[in-house]
């Protein structure tokens, strides 16, 4: 595939970045994933707005402008066009590291030359038997750090609680923190309960998804009830039906959540009308 690096497109095979990177050392950079259907980035404002909070989160400039942008990602996605199907939906992938120092240290450097990294993949369809099935997660205490609105880099805690997941037959992770659950290691959690579709409200303890904001739109749209409301560990165990929102897993509906059903264990009304609506957005998009 073809990939951008610091300005230039190349073949991945060619993309090198130094072992000086403050990426690579430090962990110390902000990426993004934005999906494109037929070709066109998928709420790519808020994808940007989301970028440029991350990037003042860490105190790093915004190497290029929102057209700049824009034009970086379409040539990227027209460039792996062969690579996606007929559909050609693909996932954007972009990093943006502090870049290197000439030596190891925690201060930033006094003079900032960005990594800017960005590769695109083909989006695979969607899964029919998770559709069917609904996936299973388990809860886990959440471990990750304080500012987690920040779409850092830094992603050791989520790896660890993911694979935690995995080993236990679980597809995620939902994350406790004082009690409540935030959302899980790569996604944000919804719950339904008699009806009301229930999300936590945006703060620093998690990431704002833009599929969640996508969701909550929707519901508006609809005139479904919804409300943004902390969700206790006890709330989560009851309730009739539990999703994961993520760019590229959309809507997800957890039917088993440790090791036991949610709700009747199937995947739920809410959810089928939700993704119904979202698909229907979707599509909307892909059509221009
Ligand atoms: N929460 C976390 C921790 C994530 O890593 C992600 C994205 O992968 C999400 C939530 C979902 O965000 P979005 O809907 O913008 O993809």
């Amino acid at each position: 595939s073809t990939v951008y690096l610091n300005g230039r497109f190349m073949p991945i095979e060619e993309a090198c970045v130094s072992v000086t990177d403050r990426g690579f050392l430090f962990g110390d950079g902000v990426y993004e994933v934005i999906p494109a259907y037929g070709g066109r980035l998928f709420r790519l404002p808020h994808h940007l707005q989301r970028l440029q909070d991350s990037l003042d989160g860490i105190k790093l400039s915004n190497p290029l402008s929102e057209l700049e942008w824009m034009e970086l990602l379409e040539n990227l996605l027209q460039k792996n066009q062969h690579r996606a199907g007929v559909n050609n939906d693909q996932s954007v992938y972009l990093q943006i590291t502090r870049g290197t120092s000439s030596k190891r240290d925690h201060n930033f450097p006094a003079e900032i030359h960005h990594t800017v990294y960005a590769c695109s993949n083909p989006i695979p369809e969607p899964d029919p038997t998770i559709e069917h099935n609904g996936v299973a997660a388990i809860t886990l205490d959440d471990i990750r750090w304080s500012w987690c609105n920040i779409k850092a880099i830094t992603l050791l805690p989520n790896v660890l609680l993911r694979q935690q997941a995995g080993e236990r037959g679980a597809a995620e992770a939902i994350l406790i923190r004082d009690g409540y659950a935030i959302e899980a290691s790569s996604s944000n959690i919804f719950i339904v309960r008699d009806g009301n579709i229930i999300t936590p409200p945006n703060s620093p303890v998690m990431l704002p998804g833009i599929t969640r904001d996508l969701v909550l739109e929707l519901a508006e749209q609809q005139g479904h009830a919804y409300r943004e409301d902390n969700i206790t560990e006890e709330a989560l165990h009851s309730a009739d039906e539990i999703w994961i929102t993520s760019s590229t897993r959309e809507i997800v509906p957890v039917t088993r959540l440790d090791d036991a059903p949610v709700g009747n264990g199937l995947p739920g009304p809410v959810w089928k009308t939700m993704l119904a609506h979202y698909r229907r957005y979707k599509d909307a998009v892909r059509l221009g």
